[in-house]
């Protein structure tokens, strides 16, 4: 690797990927120079808890005694800035690894980016620089020359120093540092002086780096705040204050949907700062790699994604829990540690989903925003968790046929308040959109009788049917069960009073229906139940997999159509007019093209059809033989 060595220096070349990226960096304008700082302190912050880490749990390291903290100092004459660190440091290898010729995939991850987003945008891709780890390399849109100065707190390391003006080549040489940590020195551009100014600087530092908990001195003088916002009491902070805090955890620069605050003092000690952001997809800009709460153990970062806290529908959530409780080696498994996380958890989740409850009733529009981009999330939540259920449940939300409107309004709780004197069920119907959903066959009795059906469109609902068998006591109804029975009602019988067919002509259809089908039905036979659509799919009472073979087919697994009863309605026209080709002509190929559309169209609506793109053929035949002209 090593391309020429001058006395003890040793040159070498920055990997391809990294150097695209710092072609880039180093001549694109960009206005967001001013992260660079940011990307330099969140790196000695990483390191300050590193070997904060290290001290607690174990290792001998060099200055156990120095204070952990960040130094920023100014030379103007040299037109220099120096960010100092004692942090846990790097030794030779770590420089060369860390800083340039591994390769870094997060390099590639960029550069790939940058490359698909708009100019615009583009321009804000290097303020998430930071997410793709190779912040490091932004200190070049103001750098003309860099030179880190790093002691690893390993207490047999020895100083080295990194240095490069982010072309394609680096330098490494042994260096005089007796001090644990990592000092950088950036020789700044002129068009970058503005970072000689102390105020500039401040306020530089007070915009992005406020919450590092470590102090920041700049002139001797501390300018961050420091304290865990978490820690403070709510009574003292704005909702400005939340927000900030937000924007610096999460580089999500919308406001979060909303915030939830815990302190508790028992069963378990713990402050915990929860946020659910504005969106699901923090759009094209986000660059959220991984979720999990952040987790504090006395103070010290421990993790950055604790997914153990929450369960694994609600990754949606943004946040940070600490506690004095929790021992520091959380990481590994250990009893107690499980069983303190269990009870946080348990606690934190509850507090949470009140808070959603809260919401939904203070504020329905702003629920409404909540559940259009988690809604899923929820769902899922009622699919995978089985003790969640019944918190979960009055959170759904659903179109119906009462609703109007593109908005899902009707809760659980709404339809069951609006359910008939004589109704004892939740019906709902599954399709795959709003609009089959609507058109369902299964709706005629529904509709007649005036009795309201949920829709489940979603993909998630047969999963989450799984689970919810009933609401507030009532039994959860799927429209097309073959043995519904429904009170009768006078405007159903009105509804209806187009002539039926004979029990002889009807027969002689029920028969050709059931020879065409053949195994494809269990059974043909009359509906009691439909008024303006020809037919409908029934399933039997008992047929308990249902929604498992709905799911099959949306996971694209192997998936067998599944056996249902062929329900017609002896008034439809349609109906009749095939029992009249049947009598005068029984052989005329149209009858069974009929049939088979006809139950096509059921499956279909019904999102059972194993392949809808090849109805289209299917109907094309029957119209070539319908316009034929004999
Ligand atoms: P990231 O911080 O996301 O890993 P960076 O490009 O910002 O990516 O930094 C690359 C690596 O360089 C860090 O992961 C760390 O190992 C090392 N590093 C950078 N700055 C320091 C520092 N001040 N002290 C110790 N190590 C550092
Ligand atoms: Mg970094």
């Amino acid at each position: 690797m090593a391309e020429e060595t001058v006395e003890n220096a040793q040159t070498y070349t920055f990997q391809a990927e990294i150097q695209q990226l710092l072609r880039i960096l180093v001549h694109s304008l960009y206005t967001q120079k001013e992260i660079f700082l940011r990307e330099l302190i969140s790196n000695a912050s990483d390191a300050l808890n590193r070997v904060q880490f290290e001290m607690l749990t174990n290792a001998d390291v060099l200055d156990p005694e120095a204070e952990l903290g960040i130094w920023i100092a100014v030379d103007k004459d040299a037109r220099t800035l120096t960010i100092t660190d004692t942090g846990i440091g790097m030794d030779r290898d770590e420089l060369i690894d860390n800083l340039g010729t591994i390769a870094q995939s997060g390099a590639a991850r960029f550069l790939k980016r940058l490359q698909e987003e708009a100019p615009d945008s583009a321009r804000q891709m290097t303020d998430l620089i930071g997410q793709f780890g190779v912040g490091f390399y932004s200190v070049f849109m103001v750098a003309e020359r860099v030179r880190v100065v790093s002691r690893s707190a390993r207490p047999d390391a020895t100083a080295w120093a990194w240095t490069s003006d982010g072309s394609t080549t680096y330098t490494i040489e042994p260096a005089d540092k007796t001090t644990r940590g990592t000092e950088i020195t950036v020789f700044l551009k002129e068009d970058a002086e503005e970072f000689l100014r102390p105020y500039r600087l401040r306020e530089v530092i007070k915009t992005h780096s406020d919450f590092i908990p470590f102090p920041i001195r700049l002139d001797g003088e501390i300018v961050n705040q420091r304290t865990a916002i978490w820690r403070r009491p709510a009574g003292e902070l704005s909702e400005d204050d939340y927000r900030a805090f937000y924007n610096q955890l999460t580089l999500d620069f919308q406001d979060p949907l909303l915030h939830l605050h815990i302190a508790s003092d028992a069963p378990v000690q713990f402050y915990s700062l929860l946020y659910v952001p504005s969106r699901a997809n923090r759009g094209i800009l986000s660059a959220r790699t991984d979720h999990g709460l952040k987790l504090y153990v006395r103070k010290v970062l421990i993790q950055q994604h604790n997914k153990d806290f929450l369960p694994h529908y609600l990754r949606f959530v943004d946040g940070v829990v600490d506690s004095e409780d929790l021992p520091l080696n959380v990481a590994r498994e250990s009893i107690q540690a499980t069983r303190m996380i269990k009870r946080i958890g348990a606690s934190i989740k509850g507090k949470l989903l009140g808070e959603l409850e809260h919401l939904a009733e203070t504020d329905p529009a702003r629920y409404l925003e909540f559940w259009r981009e988690f809604g899923v999330f929820l769902k899922e939540g009622i699919a995978t968790e089985p003790d969640d259920v019944e918190r979960l449940a009055p959170l759904l939300r659903f179109h119906s046929t009462l609703s109007d409107g593109e908005q899902p309004t009707v809760s659980l709780r709404d339809y069951v308040g609006r359910m008939a004197d004589d109704q004892n069920e939740i019906y709902y119907v599954l399709a795959d959109d709003l609009k089959s959903a609507a058109s369902s066959p299964h709706l005629d009795p529904f509709k007649a009788r005036g009795l309201e059906v949920l829709y489940m469109i979603d993909t998630v609902d047969s999963f989450m049917l799984l689970n919810l068998r009933e609401f507030d006591g009532k039994r959860l109804r799927n429209v097309d069960d073959a043995g519904l029975e429904l009170p009768q009602r006078e405007q159903a019988e009105a509804a209806s009073d187009q002539p039926a067919l004979d029990d002889d002509a009807f027969e002689q259809v029920r028969k050709r229906f059931a020879d065409v089908l053949g195994e494809r039905v269990l059974e043909v036979r009359a509906s009691q139940l439909l008024t303006e659509n020809p037919v409908r799919l029934a399933t039997p009472e008992g047929q308990l997999d249902r929604n498992v073979q709905r799911v099959y087919r949306l996971l694209e697994r192997e998936y067998h159509v599944p056996q249902r009863i062929l329900e017609l309605n002896r008034r439809h026209p349609l109906i009749r007019n095939l029992a009249a080709w049947i009598r005068e002509e029984p052989d005329a190929p149209i009858i069974n093209e009929a049939i088979e559309q006809l139950y096509a169209g059921a499956l279909l609506v019904d999102g059972l059809h194993p392949n809808p793109a090849e109805m289209v053929s299917h109907i094309h035949t029957f119209i070539e033989r319908a316009t034929r002209r004999s």
